[in-house]
């Protein structure tokens, strides 16, 4: 089987409510949809979702890498995925979100090839996964409110951006552990936004209103710092925005810096590279989550199926199909809250309009 042709196209969504984080305010979202077809009939889909804050990349450079990598990788066959991220790794380093794209796309043409749903061609049996939704920050009686709808929606996770100032991040939890009770799961993201001294501090009045995780408190080149927390606290630290790569997991690994590491397809570069960064986390006995960066059914569902797949990825924080109005991809999965399974359609599964 041979790649013919790749084709990107630009697609805008926006966000049901903003989502306002640590380090900007995000309105809507401009992701790239890779349609990759083949000699065989085969087309696959993947979606690249650049987040120029985090991933350095954005929707022109996504165009034009993929444009220019696209060419080399016509005549190739898309299952030999190895090779495949050969080729683009020798053209450009970086660039995890227009990498990831194609990666999904062959992945789907691969899964789709072989007549099975992609979380079984990727070696699982179980189509079940449970993801948590994420709030953003806002005045704490808001995020309380919020966290109660999505409660009310049948969630049993509620991850909350935080960062800001720490009296008011520990009002903000305080307000939305009274309004969901104690058996809501509640996790942290700072996304950089905290000192060293503040976590240390903030963490232990998090724990004492049940949060069980703490995801990036400092900057992303600060491994040294997350391991000095996580030395200094008993609430689970996650690195996410300080590992894109297998050297960044490699590392954070050797230094025991962090109790759990968030994985995304788009800053990993797609499941090739993720399911090497499972493994290194594995061997050093640290589970992992499976986190998104915005991008719509299609990316997120590529992530589902890797869960479903992968015994190290233990959490899941792919939610941003839940928060984002899009209507040309759908389907896929049908959830009830945070509760997923997966359709046993071939590949990714989803129905893209229009197709
Ligand atoms: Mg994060």
């Amino acid at each position: 089987m041979k790649i013919k042709d790749i084709q990107f196209e630009v697609r805008s969504f926006r966000f049901e409510e903003p989502m306002k984080v640590a380090f900007a305010t995000i309105v809507d979202m401009e992701t790239c949809l890779v349609r990759m077809t083949t000699d065989e009939g085969i087309t696959g889909f993947g979606e690249a979702a650049p987040f120029s804050y985090v991933t350095g990349d954005n929707l022109e450079t996504v165009i034009s890498v993929g444009n220019d990598i696209g060419k080399a990788l016509i005549g190739m066959d898309p299952r030999a995925i190895g090779a495949i991220h050969r080729v683009m790794d020798s053209m450009y380093a970086g660039n995890g979100a227009i990498k990831a794209g194609i990666d999904i796309a062959c992945y789907d043409i691969a899964a789709k090839s072989a007549g099975v749903p992609l979380y079984k061609y990727l070696g699982g049996d179980d189509p079940h996964i449970h993801s948590d939704v994420t709030i953003g920050i806002n005045e704490p009686g808001a995020m309380a409110a919020d966290a109660k709808s999505w409660v009310d929606k049948g969630f049993e996770i509620i991850k909350v951006k935080l960062g800001e100032d720490i009296a008011t991040d520990a009002e903000r939890i305080r307000a939305i552990r009274e309004t969901v009770g104690s058996d809501i799961k509640i996790r942290i993201d700072a996304n950089q936004g905290w000192s060293i001294k503040d976590t240390v501090i903030i963490s232990r009045r998090l724990a004492e209103l049940g949060v069980d995780l703490i995801e990036q408190p400092v900057r992303d080149f600060d491994f040294e710092g997350l391991r000095e927390i996580k030395n200094s606290t008993d609430v689970l630290i996650a690195a996410d925005e300080s590992c894109h790569s297998i050297h960044d997991a490699s590392r954070l690994a050797s230094m025991r810096a962090v109790d759990v590491v968030n994985i995304k397809l788009m800053k990993c570069g797609g499941i090739y590279n993720a399911i090497k960064i499972a493994a290194i986390c594995e061997g050093a006995g640290i589970p992992c989550m499976i986190g998104c960066m915005g991008e719509s059914t299609l990316g997120n569902l590529a992530g589902m199926h890797l869960a479903a797949a992968t015994d190290n990825i233990k959490e899941v924080d792919l939610d941003s199909v839940y928060i984002l109005k899009q209507e040309d991809v759908y389907g896929g999965f049908d959830h009830c809250g945070g509760h997923v399974t997966l359709w046993d359609a071939p590949g990714i599964g989803c129905i893209v309009k229009g197709e």
